[in-house]
């Protein structure tokens, strides 16, 4: 067996130029940057600490030939291989720490087949156009991140975890929401594998480093026209109790109420959303999509429980009144909000005990006082209704976030650290043994994008994880 690459090897440029002869490289400084830059700038940490990492060369394959030769070139020039879907990931996991290769799947575009219920796409397919085109043919995607103009789907499979949906059709974790994945190797010679079932969960959320996905079935359901809906609280806990009941009365085996979102943000974050200002009035704001026959409902039980809606409408009717989309006001986009006007915060990610206890987020935005601004998600996991929070911290060091993440856990809540590269540190906390084990079979020499997985530079480079 061959010996695995180590961080530091020397790279053949020019032998690996020579290798990708044909293709569209560039080796240029501005591409390089470029591709090597995401938004794992909201942590000051990884801004600091990622500085300066950059790939030798960006290769943008036209076709799945293409990806096995980029592939096969790097096994033999044994030279670190990081995809590069739409560069929107938050902990840099498309940030090359080793230099090398980077291979830009954007031009792997191709909507291939749209059946009732599912549709087979190519993995560099913009989210946003792939729901679009569902949409022609009466159906949607069951989830989408926030950031789904500019990401791909292939990297919201490799990168992310859940989003706009969730609160009906759950992670993306869960059966059935991805139906397969076809990937290349880096073996000698790659090979192409297809992935179901629980089999998926191998490649899914492994930052990329244990396969190139070139295709994926993706599950589809049924469009709705969403109507967009901000309704307005005094108080964040009479917001997040309404939350509770609202989310509560739309769990399938229900539907009383038919939510596909449902973000609680608290009055010292509305603030930043610049575009919102005078409508939210300095309120706590839940932003919401609500299937039209049911928008009366969820109007009522709002106001029965204390809350104002301010705006409702499609998303094309909010654009046109100068809002923005309510899928852009969720998620990370709050903290891309606040950070456009304030570069001092940052942001935690906390899983709360199910069920979400109001008087808990209460006792802690006590407890944190300033330092820390509430923003809640509701959603679905294995069928019970969650809530996390991606709180704005507003930053001192990296001491102040340990503390705060102490504080948290203590409470009983989870940290999904965004303010790491290290795949196991992020949210799992744990080794992955299925995705270490495929990253043995899938890539022997260990250079897909190398220095993210813990576990690897453990066990099998007998390294200390998490070193740059
Ligand atoms: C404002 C904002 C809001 C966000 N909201 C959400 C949200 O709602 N939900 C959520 O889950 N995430 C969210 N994110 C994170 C991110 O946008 C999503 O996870 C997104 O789907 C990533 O897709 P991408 O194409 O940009 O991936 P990239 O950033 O390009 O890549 C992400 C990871 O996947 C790997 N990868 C990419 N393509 C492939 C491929 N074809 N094969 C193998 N590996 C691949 C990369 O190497 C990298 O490790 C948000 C980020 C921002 C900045």
């Amino acid at each position: 067996m061959s010996i695995p690459y180590r961080p530091g090897e020397r790279v053949d440029s020019a032998a690996l130029q020579a290798a990708l002869a044909g293709l569209d490289v560039d080796a240029g400084a501005a591409a390089g940057a470029r591709a090597a830059a995401d938004y794992h700038w909201y942590s000051p940490i990884l801004a600091e600490r990622l500085r300066g990492r950059r790939p030798d060369l960006v290769v943008r394959p036209r076709s799945v030939d293409e990806v096995l030769r980029v592939a096969a070139a790097c096994v033999r020039q044994r030279t670190p291989l990081t995809v590069r879907g739409g560069g929107t990931g938050n902990y840099g996991q498309c940030v090359p720490l080793h230099g090398g290769v980077t291979l830009d799947i954007s031009a792997l575009n191709q909507v291939l087949r749209i059946e009732p219920g599912w549709a087979s796409v190519q993995a560099g397919v913009l989210i946003h156009d792939l729901d679009r085109a569902a949409r022609a043919m009466r159906q949607q995607l069951c989830m989408v991140p926030s950031t789904a103009r500019v990401a791909t789907l292939g990297g919201f499979i490799a990168g992310g975890h859940s989003g706009i949906g969730s609160m009906r059709h759950g992670v993306l974790a869960d059966p059935g929401n991805v139906r397969r994945l076809r990937v290349v190797t880096l073996e000698d010679p790659p090979r192409v594998l297809d992935l179901e079932g629980a089999d998926i969960q191998k490649v899914h959320h492994a930052y990329g480093s244990n396969g190139i996905v070139i295709e994926v079935d993706v599950a589809l359901t049924p469009a709705v026209d969403w109507q967009h809906s901000i309704a307005l609280f005094d108080g964040y806990d009479a917001l997040l109790r309404f939350g509770l009941a609202a989310g509560a009365a739309t769990l399938e085996n229900r539907r009383e109420i038919d939510i596909f979102q449902l973000s609680a943000v608290e009055r010292r974050i509305t603030p930043y959303y610049a575009a919102l200002r005078d409508r939210l009035e300095g309120a706590d704001a839940m932003f919401a999509q609500v299937s039209p026959q049911t928008l009366p409902r969820y109007e009522a039980l709002a106001q029965a429980m204390g809350g104002r809606v301010v705006a409702r409408g499609t998303e094309d009717e909010l654009i046109a009144a100068g809002m923005p989309s309510v899928t852009e006001c969720a998620y990370n986009h709050t903290t891309l909000e606040a950070l456009k006007s304030d570069r001092g915060v940052t942001y935690l990610q906390v899983a709360y005990p199910a069920p979400l206890d109001p008087a808990l987020v209460a006792r802690q935005m006590q407890r944190f006082g300033d330092e820390v601004l509430m923003h809640h998600e509701f959603s679905r996991s294995g069928g019970a209704l969650v809530a996390f929070a991606l709180p704005l911290v507003l930053y001192f060091d990296g001491e102040q976030l340990d503390t705060l993440k102490r504080s948290f856990e203590l409470d009983g809540c989870r940290i999904f650290d965004p303010h790491t590269w290290v795949l196991e540190d992020g949210g799992m906390k744990q080794v992955d043994e299925a995705q270490l084990a495929f990253k043995r079979q899938t890539d022997p020499l260990g250079l897909m994008n190398p220095g993210k997985m813990r576990a690897w530079d453990e066990r099998v480079l007998g390294r200390p994880g998490g070193q740059l």
